[in-house]
């Protein structure tokens, strides 16, 4: 009996996933400031105060007052005193005088325009200026960056080091931000042997469990990978219940399909609640997602392409909705480097290897192996191909979407 989506459309399995993931958004902490690279911030930044936040010197050289200088003819100033870059040590500037000063340092009362350094000639306490120089010459007008009460990063954003760099020369010294999702991992069935071991007839090595914990911790996560699941009901559902309980969000690779060895379907209608079974695309048809206990679980069919392309389809938006991310991931409109034909109709993630054309165009080349075994073909690619549903035959040079990894 089922009473929840099932064959639907990638576009539902997103936006379910995307609704769910933002109602059980925690909320947010602050953290200092040295600690909040590429987190999610959760509450705008707005500036106290304009940067720059006082005129100063873009130049090294002679602050001056144009007021004193000929528009003509070379001027030649008394040097009075020197202002660097640091405190204000308080100069005023009466007509005929100029100050030495530095990048980035206060502006003497009375001065208004900066000559640099090379273009003025000094001999002891006397500096000739040239002709022509005027009024803001040479000076970082305050508020010229940022404007005080200007906001200046928006909840949703993701902190990089430009972000993090402008909030600092704001004065804060933490931010409000989204707390990292803690995932649990894991690869299921009875075929699997752990690399290193030798192999038994029938049993291949778990490609899967390595292949999650990279691409979670490509988003920043610190994933925990718990020990693989064989076919077995109990051991499936103690350890499953186990991770529940500990985390927020538990991702498994395998047994989601319809074979009698399949568990996670009836686990979660039994002691939990599914929220989809099953989205209508290639690979990955059979994906699960929903909750048990206080942990949202997302079930990645088996394969190592249908793990890829569902995490990437799937379980990154989930990530990210859970962060309140509000930048969406970099998505590209490349052209098919070649001829491409799909055997079926339904909405396919396939791989293929981005380049760009001599005169600049994005170009993508399918990978061939389209089969969802396949993962040789997906190591030799580096973004997913996004082909509608509906569409079979696609000509080289058909624009189409790319998801690159
Ligand atoms: P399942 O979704 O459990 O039916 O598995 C589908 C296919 O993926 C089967 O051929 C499995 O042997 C394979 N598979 C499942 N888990 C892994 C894994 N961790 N590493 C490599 N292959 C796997
Ligand atoms: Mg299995």
């Amino acid at each position: 009996m089922s009473d929840f989506p099932t064959r639907i459309d990638y576009a539902q399995a997103l936006e379910i996933i995307t609704r769910v993931g933002a109602a059980r958004r925690p909320s947010s902490q602050r953290l200092a400031i040295q600690r909040v690279d590429g987190r999610v911030l959760a509450q705008a930044v707005t500036a106290e105060f304009p940067l720059p936040p006082f005129d100063n010197s873009r130049m090294d050289g002679f602050a001056v007052r144009s007021a004193d200088l000929s528009a003509d003819a070379p001027t030649t100033l008394t040097l009075v005193g020197e202002q660097f870059a640091g405190l204000d040590v308080g100069l005023v500037l009466q007509p005929g005088q100029c100050a030495r000063i530095t990048t980035g340092a206060p502006l003497p009362a009375g001065a208004d325009a900066v000559v640099m350094k090379e273009n003025a000639a000094r001999d002891g306490d006397l500096v000739t200026v040239p002709a022509g120089i005027r009024a803001g010459h040479d000076i970082r007008r305050a508020g010229e960056d940022v404007q005080a009460g200007t906001q200046v990063l928006d909840a949703g954003q993701v902190l990089t080091p430009a972000r993090i760099s402008l909030a600092a020369a704001l004065g804060q010294a933490d931010l409000a931000i989204s707390p990292k999702p803690t995932v649990a991992v894991f690869s299921t069935g009875d075929e699997l042997a752990e690399p290193g071991m030798p192999l038994q007839p029938g049993q291949i090595y778990d490609s899967n469990r390595d292949l999650l914990m990279g691409l979670l911790r490509q988003l920043g996560l610190e994933p925990v990978a718990w020990p693989r699941l064989p076919d077995d009901p109990q051991r499936v559902e103690t350890a499953l219940r186990d991770a529940a309980g500990a985390f927020d969000v538990v991702i498994t690779a395998g047994g989601v399909s319809a074979g009698e060895k399949d568990l996670l379907p009836g686990l979660l209608q039994a002691h939990g609640e599914v929220h989809f079974w099953k989205v209508r695309m290639k690979p990955g048809m059979p994906v699960l997602f929903g909750a048990l206990d206080q942990a949202l679980m997302l079930g990645l069919p088996g394969n190592p392409v249908s793990v890829l392309a569902t995490f990437l389809a799937l379980g990154r938006p989930l990530l990210d909705a859970l962060q309140g991310r509000a930048e969406p991931r970099p998505r590209f409109t490349a052209r098919l480097a070649s001829d491409w034909n799909k055997p079926h109709e339904r909405l396919e993630f396939l791989r293929g290897r981005l380049r760009s054309s001599e005169d600049g165009v994005l170009l993508v080349e399918p990978n061939p192996a389209e089969a969802s075994h396949q993962l040789r073909g997906a190591a030799d690619s580096d973004a997913l191909i996004v082909l509608d549903a509906g569409e079979r035959a696609y000509a080289a040079g058909t624009p189409v979407t790319v998801l690159p990894y």
